[in-house]
């Protein structure tokens, strides 16, 4: 009697046991201690959230899965479940990862953040760039606000914002200043193109009118299917100018007849296409020729005796090289690399027929000119003079 009350208070006993085990196992699960939203900023270094998961003294923080992947790069919400499994028990929990985006999108002008120009001139907006880190190119977005009187002096500010879709806002600023022509901060270049026009001609007179830049052509004489190309030139506003009737060495440096003669000759040319005449013209050769060295001292006298008649005669100071067959490249970096902070460069490039590499450099000298603190304009009686030394 005593023995079996004994054995149903022990049978008790074992059952409170399991029971009391089954309400540990079911109650009491491996816990994952982790907090539940987590918020990282991207401007700071993204780390994996730290997690530890234990049951009772057990550490199963080795044990843990992860579901769910986290883009730092890339602002956002995103969803990780973290689940341990410990006795054939599984415990789980949800984190909330939210990315913010707290970068200012990149903003940059395209050329100089101080542009000088010439009183009278256009003010052309050279661009900018918006890259976000979230959003990408946001260019489009860029508001730009600008009060630019180019017909007044003065110090004149743009300014250029543009907010991603986080709110970040990013601004920078340009200044442009607007001079009287003799400012010794303007800098010009002067294109000129001699010896045209030709088939090239074209090509050329269409970059020009993309840049909306005005240019100088020292022409030769051609046969009429030209005509429309120096009406162009003219119509379009290019500074139409002497170079020579026939450009024959020879015949021109001669004698200041025979200089004048052909001079006259491409005058009234031009004077029957355009109705108008120029007192603006260049030497063949330069005026520090020495192909005229046959006919001593013709320069000398010739120089002298243009500005007499009321001419004004310009040679050039930067040479693009463009009448050997040196390529685009080489009569991109002939004038790039040698301008530098005069007040004025005339170019010397060459437009007769078949020099398409002039035409093919062309875009990329104008680019360079006017993101370097360049403005381009065409020769005129104001122009400040650039002559050579004589050399005969
Ligand atoms: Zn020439």
């Amino acid at each position: 009697m005593k023995k079996r009350k004994l054995n149903e208070i022990t049978k008790l006993g074992i059952i409170l046991f399991l029971e009391l085990i089954i309400l540990i196992l079911v109650h009491f699960k491996p816990s994952i201690d982790i907090v539940s939203v987590l918020k990282i900023p991207m401007s700071k270094e993204y780390h994996e959230p730290q997690i530890k998961a234990h049951f009772l003294n057990k550490d199963l923080t080795n044990k843990i899965r992860k579901q769910g992947e986290v883009n730092p790069k890339k602002a956002g919400v995103y969803k990780l479940e973290y689940s341990v499994k410990y006795l054939g028990i599984k415990s789980k929990k949800k984190v909330t990862v939210i990315i913010e985006d707290d970068i200012k999108p990149k903003l940059t002008l395209i050329g100089n953040s101080v542009i000088y120009l010439q009183n009278g001139d256009e003010y052309e907006e050279l661009g900018y760039q918006a890259i976000d880190n979230n959003d990408g190119d946001i260019t489009k977005k860029v508001n730009v606000k600008a009060k630019v009187n180019t017909n007044k002096n003065g110090n004149y500010d743009i300014t250029y914002q543009v907010t991603d879709r986080a709110g970040n806002q990013a601004e920078t600023k340009r200044t442009i200043v607007v001079v009287s022509a003799s400012d010794p901060n303007l800098k010009t270049i002067y294109l000129t193109f001699d010896d045209g026009p030709s088939q090239v001609t074209s090509r050329i007179l269409d970059i020009l009118k993309q840049e909306k830049i005005k240019a100088t052509f020292f022409i030769v004489k051609k046969g009429f299917e030209y005509n429309d190309t120096i009406k162009r030139i003219y119509n379009e506003g290019h500074s139409l100018a002497l170079h020579s009737s026939t450009h024959n060495y020879k015949y021109i440096y001669k004698s200041l007849d025979n200089y004048f003669s052909d001079l006259n000759d491409l005058q009234n040319y031009i004077k029957s296409i355009t109705g108008t005449k120029t007192n603006i013209i260049r030497f063949p050769g330069g005026s520090s020729n020495t192909v005229s060295s046959f006919n001593p001292k013709i320069m000398t006298k010739l120089t002298q005796e243009v500005v007499k008649k009321g001419y004004i005669y310009f040679d050039w100071n930067i040479d693009s090289g463009d009448t050997g067959r040196i390529g685009k490249d080489a009569i991109i970096k002939n004038v790039t690399n040698n301008l530098g902070n005069y007040h004025t460069y005339v170019v010397l490039m060459h437009d007769y027929s078949l020099n398409d590499q002039t035409a093919d450099a062309l875009k990329e000298i104008i680019k360079y000119g006017k993101n370097n603190g360049y403005r381009f304009d065409k020769i005129t009686k104001d122009t400040p003079i650039v002559h050579h030394n004589i050399n005969n």
